[in-house]
């Protein structure tokens, strides 16, 4: 792994062209990890005269409202900008390549892929992986490699470090959280981030028609205590005419997987988000027992143990079946 650093760090001095990208409809750690590395390699930018491309493949290119408080959106250039053929590139948080979205081909042709990642289910789709699976969030590799550049941490570069581990260890709540990441916590709120103010942007802030939008769409959850080997399991749906009625934005819906696994009942807490264009974004969280990752993996999705995800066309109904076979099957697997 050494050698992989070592030779991860002789690629990107020597680069005239560094290419960044994050999985699609990026969270706090595919964008907060990209950026944090994109400020870096622009602040030593002068002396090495590189240029640097930050991206991710979504059409429309939107920032998740809920990411635009990071600094270094400026950095960001939309996907139809990225060079066909990147000398050298660097992808954040994406287990596979087609994670990449629109940049899925530009990734394929690049000459040096350089994988960043803490997906224990990483296809290794690189020509040089970074791959821890052990650590909480991407970000952490990404703070990794940061200083393996030499570069010094600044306020700018924790933003977006922050903002993954935050993210990924839901506000240092998941098992993830060790003493590892509080470490690096500290070492970035020393920079002078208010973690405070991160939180507000990530989490605690909503327009009032979220609060009836939440309404429905607890209201009709269901619990079905057979389900996911007698495990138990909880659903829910926000449909794009739950959203309607509040003009609210696809990324409120994300928010709601975090009340609905607080059900003592269900092992496993599902969320299906209707998008703009009438795809199913299927959320799954476990509390242990089940592997959520095994079973959207089977669905076509992706993810780890506890978290998890994946996509459906057809109907919410059809995909909730496609799920509750392959969560019976996966259950019994638990540590
Ligand atoms: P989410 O429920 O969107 O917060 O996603 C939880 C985890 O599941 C993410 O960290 C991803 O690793 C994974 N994931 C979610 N959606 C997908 C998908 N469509 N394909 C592959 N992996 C996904
Ligand atoms: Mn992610
Ligand atoms: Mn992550």
């Amino acid at each position: 792994m050494a050698a992989e650093w070592a030779r991860a760090v002789r690629i990107l001095d020597s680069a005239p062209e560094i290419c960044l990208a994050c999985h699609i409809r990026p969270d706090g750690d595919a964008l907060g990890s990209m950026l944090a590395v994109a400020h870096a390699l622009r602040s030593r930018a002068g002396s090495a005269g590189q240029r640097v491309i930050a991206s991710f493949g979504d059409r429309p290119f939107k920032i998740p409202r809920i990411l635009r408080f990071l600094p270094g959106a400026e950095l960001l250039s939309p996907p139809e900008y990225y060079p066909e053929r990147p000398r050298v590139m660097v992808t954040f948080d994406a287990a596979s390549i087609d994670r990449l979205g629109l940049l899925e081909g530009n990734a394929a042709r690049a000459d040096e892929l350089i994988v960043l990642d803490h997906h224990a289910s990483n296809t290794r789709f690189g020509t040089l992986h970074l791959i821890d699976a052990g650590a909480a969030a991407t970000a952490v590799l990404a703070r990794d490699l940061i200083a393996a550049l030499g570069v010094a941490m600044t306020r700018d570069i924790a933003f977006g470090l922050y903002a993954g581990i935050v993210t990924d260890t839901g506000s240092f709540k998941y098992s993830s959280t060790s003493p590892l990441v509080h470490e690096m916590a500290a070492e970035l709120l020393r920079t002078g981030i208010e973690p405070g103010a991160v939180a507000l942007e990530l989490w605690d802030r909503a327009p009032f028609g979220y609060l009836g939008m939440l309404s429905s769409v607890l209201g009709r959850a269901v619990l079905e205590p057979g389900a996911a080997a007698g495990h138990g399991l909880v659903w829910t749906t926000v449909s794009r005419a739950d959203r309607a009625a509040g003009g609210l934005d696809f990324e409120v819906a994300e928010s709601v997987i975090d009340v609905l696994r607080r059900t003592d009942e269900a092992e496993v807490a599902v969320v299906l988000k209707e998008s703009d264009e009438g795809t199913w974004l299927v959320s799954s969280r476990s509390k242990g027992t089940v592997d959520v990752g095994r079973a959207c993996i089977r669905a076509g999705g992706g993810g780890h143990r506890m978290a998890a995800g994946f996509t459906a066309t057809g109907s919410a109904d059809e995909a909730m079946a496609r799920l509750r076979e392959h969560l019976a099957d996966g259950a019994d697997s638990g540590r």
